[in-house]
């Protein structure tokens, strides 16, 4: 008994170092990744519910890997989010896609920041500096958090969306439904708009509890006199139900995939998808 405990326990440990191993190892082709030219952007429309005018797209980040292929943001970005990497990281994907913005005709561009990347020191005064430079209006910018970024601070992260919304960016709650929202706390936020996750949509039609999710998050939204966007849109019959629900826009594979800096200018330039 004794040496099969032990037995256990090296497994455990050896799957561990394996795991350190990884993590490492991604950290540190990370903190080569921009130099060497590894990083870029896709970009995916976001639509309105009727005419699927395209009113803005949310850029998303790659990093294909000269040793290993492409590495994916759910798998990479958690692991910058443990250092200050993920500084390094958010600095690029912003000064990047602010540079893609002149050339669409007025469509925004959302860009995710992680928890740690919001609380940063200086956050706002980054970013109007980030935007001045570029010589862009932040009213075609949306910066896109989760609940969990504002939900722990609460005070000081009503404080920071306020100063933002002040100076005209756009603000939107990433994976809405996923975290510790208090509907209560939800109204000293300064937003635009919920963003309502991916696996609500895709239950929808399947379980009545993320129908029954779908509908609150819309229902409130509008009370709020918020946007609400359904991500992860993939089949006409998710795209109608959303309608008759009235969701306001909508983003997800229906419409397109991500798409690299050419292929958006001529999304943007069309301003509907067919
Ligand atoms: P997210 O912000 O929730 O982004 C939406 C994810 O859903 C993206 O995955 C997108 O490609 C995917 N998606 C969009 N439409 C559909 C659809 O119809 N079906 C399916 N199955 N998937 C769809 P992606 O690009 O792999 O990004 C994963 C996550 O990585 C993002 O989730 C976000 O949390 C993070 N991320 C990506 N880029 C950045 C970035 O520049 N900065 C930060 N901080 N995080 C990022
Ligand atoms: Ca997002
Ligand atoms: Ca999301
Ligand atoms: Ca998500």
């Amino acid at each position: 008994a004794k040496r099969d405990g032990r037995g256990v326990v090296r497994v455990f440990d050896e799957s561990m170092d394996e795991n350190i191993r990884l993590r490492r190892a991604i950290e540190g082709g990370l903190s080569q990744a921009i130099a060497k030219g590894e990083l870029s952007l896709v970009y995916q429309p976001i639509v309105g519910r009727e005419a699927f005018e395209v009113v803005g797209f949310e850029a998303l980040l790659r990093w294909n890997t000269e040793d290993h292929g492409p590495i994916s943001p759910a798998v990479f970005i958690p692991i910058a989010e443990e250092s200050n990497l993920i500084h390094e990281l958010g600095d690029w994907v912003l000064a990047e896609s602010l540079k893609v913005l002149a050339e669409w005709p007025g469509q925004y561009v959302s860009v995710n920041f992680s928890p740690r990347q919001f609380r940063r020191h200086n956050f706002v005064g980054r970013l109007v500096e980030s935007v001045q430079h570029a010589g862009i209006d932040p009213r075609r910018v949306q910066i896109e958090i989760t609940e969990t970024a504002i939900f722990d601070d609460a005070d000081r992260a009503a404080d920071t969306l306020y100063k933002l919304r002040q100076m005209g960016f756009r603000i939107a709650l990433d994976d809405f439904g996923t975290g510790y929202s208090s509907l209560y706390n939800i109204r000293k936020f300064a937003l635009d708009c919920l963003k309502i996750d991916r696996s609500f949509i895709d239950g929808m039609g399947r379980e009545r509890e993320s129908a029954a999710i779908v509908h609150s998050i819309i229902h409130l939204g509008r009370a709020l006199g918020l946007g609400v966007v359904a991500e992860g849109v993939e089949t006409e019959t998710q795209l109608q139900a959303l309608r008759v629900a009235g969701c306001s826009h909508m983003q997800g594979y229906f419409f397109s995939r991500p798409v690299a800096q050419e292929r958006a200018k001529e999304i943007a330039e069309a301003r509907f998808i067919a």
